[in-house]
């Protein structure tokens, strides 16, 4: 393979692209871009291999009101003038529903796309806009070849009882149980965790991904045996926006006894809960850290209590635990969550170094701490390229 890997990810709010040389094996990409807030205020940001910014000057036509098409058509564009004649090879996305059917990253043909468009009522908010990306780049150039890499693949390890609700078993079997999410930010977690702690990655460790949509996955040997999330990218975790676990009696109160119909109910616990709901202010952590508002500081207790009880609750599926990984957006630079959380934990022997903690550092943890407690950032990009690498190798044809 001669030409770039162009990784993508179209989230909820954002689109994220990354251009990686294709022998680039340290999972640094040439530059990557951004762009967060679509829908409300969408803001552009790119940067070069050092993580320099680059002039951001040719997207004036990103308006408040811009589509998700909006903004891909554009970074397309930018993307253009930024490639400067350097060839593309292949394309790799995020996709955040594979199903029971799709694990591994695969090459994407049209039945694969129908079959992945099958799955969006599972993931409403992503898997929509995870194929419209596949389906712009398609246009934009039809000759790429293009490979998805899901969300759920990392999670197909989870022991069969942390998969299944108690549900009768004829829902379990068409396809109702835990898939679990964000399994590229814990893939690439569980490659890079030995360089840090060397055998013990392979020990017992729950990963806490803290971003806008927000997980833990509980592993051992770097695979997943239980995580967070379930049917749906909703359960688990308060996030951003998203309510998390919720008793189910109250999504049929609100269907029965105050008359809401489907689609409210949809944005309610999709994007009007989570820190913006509890706090009606924002669902930015950083803007509910620098608030003094009691809605602020009562959605950060909230996020904090929940995120605690439920690492605590996937001790169990490992039997004990060893590490504790922070990453993501909130978990590589809140240390107010990470202290908050820990701090609930110190009958598990959790204890932080305030210090190390405060600088976000990579060992939090004090040296008396019965679990080491990291921050790692995560890099799902990087993850993408490399399956792009090896789908792409002609030996593994
Ligand atoms: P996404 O899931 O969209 O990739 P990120 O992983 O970038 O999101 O996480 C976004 C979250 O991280 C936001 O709530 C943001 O406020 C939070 N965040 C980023 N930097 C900080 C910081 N310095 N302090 C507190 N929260 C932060």
């Amino acid at each position: 393979m001669t030409g770039d890997i162009l990784t993508l990810n179209a989230g909820s709010s954002s689109v994220k692209v990354a251009v990686f040389h294709p022998d680039c094996r340290d999972g640094t990409a040439r530059m990557t871009a951004k762009i967060a807030g679509i829908g409300r205020a969408p803001v552009f940001s790119a940067h070069d291999r050092a993580g320099q910014t680059l002039a951001s000057g040719q997207l004036e036509k990103l308006a408040p009101s811009s589509s998700h098409e909006d903004v891909m058509a554009l970074l397309l564009e930018w993307l253009e003038g930024q490639l400067d004649g350097q060839t593309l090879s292949v394309v790799g996305h995020r996709v955040v529903h594979g199903g029971t059917r799709f694990s591994q990253p695969i090459r994407i043909t049209e039945a694969i796309l129908q079959d992945l468009n099958a799955l969006a009522p599972l993931a409403p908010l992503h898997q929509p806009h995870n194929l419209a990306a596949i389906r712009a780049v398609a246009k934009w150039r039809p000759e790429l070849t293009q490979i998805a890499c899901f969300d759920t693949g990392f999670h197909r390890t989870q022991d069969r009882m942390a998969t299944l609700f108690a549900l009768p078993r004829a829902l379990s079997e068409e396809g109702i149980i835990r898939y679990g999410f964000h399994g590229l930010s814990y893939d690439y977690i569980a490659s890079v965790l030995p360089d840090q702690i060397g055998t013990a990655a392979d020990g017992r460790v729950i990963v806490a991904h803290l971003g806008n949509g927000a997980s833990m996955c509980a592993m051992q040997n770097r695979k997943s045996v239980a995580t967070s999330m379930g049917f749906t990218a909703l359960d688990g975790l308060m996030m951003g926006r998203r309510c998390g676990a919720l008793d189910p009696g109250v999504v049929l109160y609100l269907l029965q006894s105050k008359g809401m119909e489907p689609a409210e109910i949809e944005a309610l616990l999709y994007k009007q809960s989570g820190l913006l709901g509890v706090s009606g202010i924002s669902n930015n952590m950083k803007v509910l850290e620098d608030s003094d508002a009691p809605g602020a500081h009562e959605a950060i207790d909230l996020y904090t209590y929940r995120a605690a009880s439920t690492l605590a609750g996937l001790v169990p599926a490992l039997g004990g635990l060893e590490t504790i990984v922070f990453t993501a957006g909130i978990g590589e630079n809140s240390a107010r969550v990470r202290r908050a959380i820990c701090d609930r934990l110190q009958w598990l022997g959790v204890e932080l170094d305030s210090r190390a903690n405060d600088a976000n550092a990579i060992k939090i943890s004090s040296a008396a701490s019965a679990v080491d407690v990291l921050v790692l950032p995560t890099n799902e990009e990087a993850v993408i390229a490399a399956a792009c690498r090896t789908l792409m190798d002609p030996s593994n044809a």
